[in-house]
């Protein structure tokens, strides 16, 4: 409890960006100080190894900031899923829907593979489209899901309940 009183008191709320109506949350005053950006890449670390990943997939670009770190803590290799054109191998491409729109998502084919067990980490699930996607890049390339660990959960946007499907019985753990 004390862990995430200190992580919440480091994350900022940023009213109307990056459009108005807009509650942006903030963790760069949470990764300037060096207790709490450890408190969290211990904790992304304990759930990885507990829900016995073998790998860490981080979402561009929080979630290799977040990832990265956990990744070494953990012991375990790090993986990217970037957005569409920015990997220079091989790679499998998922597109999801945006609220105006399409995105897609991208990560090196030989990355994961069926012996693979992968946790998803991110900063923020808010519609839960990101995350969702990388579910499906994972299975698709035949390796097993771990679950998807986050600092923080927008609740409204009901991105646990469009993520239920693809976790398929994985944990999603926000802090
Ligand atoms: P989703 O696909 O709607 O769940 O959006 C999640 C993605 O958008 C994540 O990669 C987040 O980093 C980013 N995101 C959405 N809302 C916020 C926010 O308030 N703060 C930081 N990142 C956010």
């Amino acid at each position: 409890a004390d862990a995430t009183a200190l992580l919440l008191s480091r994350v900022r709320d940023v009213p109307d960006h990056p459009e108005p109506g807009v509650v942006f949350k903030d963790i760069t005053p949470l990764l300037a100080d060096p207790a709490a950006f450890t408190a969290l890449t211990d904790a992304l670390a304990e759930i990885s190894l507990r829900h016995g990943a073998t790998k860490i997939v981080g979402l561009e670009a929080r979630g290799f900031i977040l990832g990265a770190p956990a990744a070494v803590r953990a012991g375990l290799g790090f993986i990217p899923v970037r957005k569409a054109g920015k990997l220079p191998g091989a790679t499998l491409s998922q597109s999801y829907d945006l609220e105006y729109g399409t995105a897609e998502i991208e990560v090196h084919a030989e990355d994961l593979t069926a012996a693979d067990r992968v946790m998803v980490i991110d900063d923020v699930l808010a519609t839960g489209g990101t995350a969702e996607a990388s579910l499906r890049l994972i299975r698709r390339a035949g390796a097993e899901v771990a679950g998807v660990a986050v600092l923080m959960e927008i609740g409204f946007l009901g991105g646990r309940a469009r993520l239920e499907p693809a976790l398929d019985g994985a944990p999603l753990e926000a802090l």
